[in-house]
């Protein structure tokens, strides 16, 4: 085998680079319900797998669909890699294949940062404000992360209180979800997409004796609020959590939109295509 030309972009199964480690001899990290994170190919990274699972409600509604891991993993790519580009530290590395991204290995933040412009969801829910509702400003939310508890919102003093977060953390994460929502409304706008709200994780990234708050996890519609600007429809998990059926055409939409798949592009999950050479 001779030099092998190294590339911005690992491609899927590529048994040519050096750093591939087959799934078999690769050491799991975690799973959870949307992805498992495998130890990286170096001290300080991990591979974050998508799956294809959707669930809602604390796991109590669960279904494989086909296809919707290879979209999470695109769109999340995409939107951490522009954030990156604007100066919002995330962990977010680069692709390797279809399904996994090289991530920076953090100490998970214990919540679920949630950003909302307009209401929806729970906060329509809890507060009796009609869906749709355009909020008078961004308002912050902060969820425990606990799958015992169903992710209990907490405020401010309980995250300082109970150790969750420091005070200055706290200011840290909002500075970011200030910026990641800034960003993400104009991005989204900008392709005929409303951001009603969305959920964020932060993680303590520890680098040469200092430690700062970077953006983790993952940001798709799996954990975004989407709405068509001129149909109002749903671009987002509420078409699995609501059954309004068509999850992988809205999540393919989205991505085309962003200009991540192209027009002809084969539909996801369609299976192996005949390659002519
Ligand atoms: O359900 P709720 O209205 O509180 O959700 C607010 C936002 O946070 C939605 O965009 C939802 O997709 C996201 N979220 C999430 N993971 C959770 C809870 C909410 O991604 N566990």
């Amino acid at each position: 085998m001779g030099h092998i030309e190294r590339s911005e972009h690992i491609n899927f199964m590529d048994f040519n680079n050096t750093r591939y480690i087959p799934m078999s001899r690769r050491r799991r990290i975690y799973e959870g319900k949307a992805k498992v994170l495998y130890e990286g190919p170096e001290p300080g990274t991990l591979i974050q797998h998508f799956k294809d699972d959707a669930t809602a409600f604390n796991a109590k509604k669960h279904q494989v669909i086909e296809g919707k891991g290879v979209l999470n993993n695109r769109i999340s790519e995409y939107l951490f890699q522009h954030l990156n580009d604007i100066g919002v530290p995330t962990h977010f590395i680069r692709r390797l294949n279809m399904r996994e991204q090289l991530i920076r290995e953090v100490e998970i933040v214990p919540l679920e940062v949630v950003v909302r412009n307009v209401a929806a969801g729970s906060l329509s829910q809890r507060l009796g404000i009609e869906e749709g509702t355009q909020l008078p400003r961004s308002i912050i939310e902060f969820y425990y992360k606990n799958d015992q508890l169903n992710d209990p919102m907490v405020s401010e003093e309980h995250v300082t209180a109970f150790g969750w977060a420091t005070p200055q953390e706290i200011d840290d994460i909002m500075a970011l979800a200030i910026r990641v929502n800034d960003f993400l409304t104009g991005l989204f706008l900008g392709i005929g997409i409303r951001l009603v709200d969305f959920k964020m994780e932060c993680g303590r990234l520890f680098e040469n004796e200092m430690m700062r708050i970077i953006v983790a996890d993952e940001i798709s519609p799996d954990s975004c609020r989407l709405w068509d600007i001129k149909s109002n429809e749903k671009l987002d998990k509420d078409r699995f959590r609501r059954d309004l059926g068509g999850l992988l055409e809205a999540y393919t939409e989205v991505a085309k939109r962003l200009g991540i798949l192209m027009e002809n592009e084969r539909p996801l999950g369609a299976g192996p295509v005949l390659v002519k050479g």
